[in-house]
């Protein structure tokens, strides 16, 4: 059987294919520090490869948590499909590769001594790589802290706590509510991931409250795969018609203004009050707060960053990956995360040894599953412009679930998703 490109590049996502470039690649001898700062998608693919690069290479890990729990998958856990632990992961398998993790919580980089400060003391650095994630800007919402999404109106867009007091929250709901989901403006962290998560809820609702409803207010037109989540919700859901699970309204009259967290009402720019049973506001981000500290952020709020080795353009020998980098047309997804920390660790080996950085390439799949058995998906691959000033997408290298595809087509997505979760990992943690 001949395998058409698309089939080849799902299988590889699936299998968790490396396309990076050059991966195998060995340096021997810089006996160089580097000190990884946060151990999630990021951090933890870049320790793990800078050791595979150049084993001589002392890597210290620093991530202020001892488990780490995935936000790919966590939508599942708000339809009940699965627990929040199946999506833990510890750093045993880090240690293993002689990567010295080091739990504590960063609180400044010195990039003129090049010290981490940390709350276990400090650590010297040839090079540093720093992958914080997000942060959230609270401040766009009247009435809205993150004491408020910790306790009461949880965003669950980190996952753990949030995602099961989210999950207690649907549970606690009557049939008949209404889950209101506040879309974020871009950028955000994993573009499809909100439209996912409302496809998960109203598969509980579909199930054990019928005659409830997930009402998405969005302040953007348009998002990813759109035709495909409505094309589902229209086979899953009803989409479109009066007993439809899923309402979808947007525009910039959308955006949420004022929260009143005590009613659960939200007040939108067009003077619109929506009251909620359960309400989920998923606020505009940032890059995580360390980024700030360490000055390695620009009036976007995010990281610029020298793209062939992701180092930052304004802290040297600080690199910078994952969600808080500015690495467009890459989203921010957990598989650019890994894709950027393969590309990252081969560089540094490549200068802490003298040699001139190669030219990488990178990829990002993501597959969103929306209903029981039933997955969509989309990758693309993307390399260095030639003049290494920016990324581009390589034309016809990807591809996306076809509209109108069969059920067997969708189940096999949903097959391809769940091997991917567990392929990519392991990939990342072990
Ligand atoms: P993170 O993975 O968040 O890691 C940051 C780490 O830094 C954390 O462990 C944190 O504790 C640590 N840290 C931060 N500050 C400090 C400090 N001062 N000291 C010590 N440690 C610190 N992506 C996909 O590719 N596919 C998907 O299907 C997918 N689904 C998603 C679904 C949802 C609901 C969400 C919210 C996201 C999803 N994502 C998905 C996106 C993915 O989770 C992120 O893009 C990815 O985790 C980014 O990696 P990162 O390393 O930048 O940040």
């Amino acid at each position: 059987m001949k395998l058409k490109r698309r089939d080849f590049l799902k299988a590889a996502m699936a299998g968790g294919l490396v396309l990076t470039s050059g991966i195998a690649t060995r340096s021997w001898g810089a006996n160089a520090k580097v000190v990884v700062v946060g151990g999630g998608t990021g951090g933890a693919t870049v320790a793990k490869y800078l050791k595979l690069a150049d084993p001589s290479i002392e890597v210290t890990l620093i991530e202020k948590n001892p488990y780490y729990y995935t936000c790919y998958m966590s939508n599942e856990v708000l339809s009940g499909d699965r627990t929040l632990d199946s999506l833990k992961f510890d750093y045993e398998g880090l240690k293993k590769r002689g990567i010295n993790v080091v739990i504590a919580e960063v609180t400044g980089i010195d990039a003129s001594t090049r010290q981490v400060k940390t709350t276990a003391g400090n650590f010297s650095y040839d090079r540093c790589v720093v992958s914080p994630g997000i942060d959230y800007r609270y401040d766009t919402i009247a009435g809205y802290s993150a004491d408020i999404a910790e306790n009461t109106i949880p965003h669950a867009w980190k996952a753990g706590t949030q995602t099961t007091l989210l999950r207690s929250q649907l549970e606690a709901m009557p049939n008949g509510g209404t889950f209101v989901m506040v879309a974020p403006p871009n950028p955000y962290r994993c573009p499809p991931a909100p439209y996912e998560r409302a496809s998960q809820v109203a598969r509980y609702f579909k199930q054990y409250k019928p005659n409830s409803k997930v009402l998405i207010l969005d302040p953007k037109l348009t998002f990813t795969k759109q035709p495909l989540f409505e094309e589902a919700w229209m086979k899953l859901y009803g989409y479109g018609t009066n007993n439809s699970l899923i309402e979808w309204v947007s525009g910039a009259d959308k955006t949420i203004t004022t929260l009143n967290a005590a009613q659960k009402q939200v007040i939108t720019a067009g003077k619109q009050t929506v009251t909620a049973s359960v309400l989920n506001i998923i606020p505009a981000q940032k890059a995580g707060a360390l980024a700030f500290t360490a000055g390695l952020t620009d009036s976007s709020g995010w990281c610029p960053v020298q793209l062939e080795s992701f180092e930052s353009t304004l802290k040297p020998n600080i690199h910078v990956i994952g969600d808080a980098c500015t690495a467009a047309p890459l989203p921010k997804s957990g598989f650019a995360a890994n894709s950027e920390a393969k590309a990252c660790a081969l560089a540094i080996a490549a200068l802490l040894n003298g040699r001139a950085v190669g030219r990488t390439s990178f990829n990002n799949g993501c597959y969103s599953v929306v209903g029981e058995g039933y997955a969509i998906s989309i990758v693309a691959v993307y390399r260095l412009s030639g003049d290494r000033l920016s990324i581009e997408a390589i034309p016809d290298s990807g591809g996306m679930s076809p509209l109108a595809a069969s059920d067997e087509d969708h189940l096999m997505d949903a097959q391809y998703a769940y091997s991917w979760y567990n392929n990519f990992t392991r990939d990342v943690f072990m």
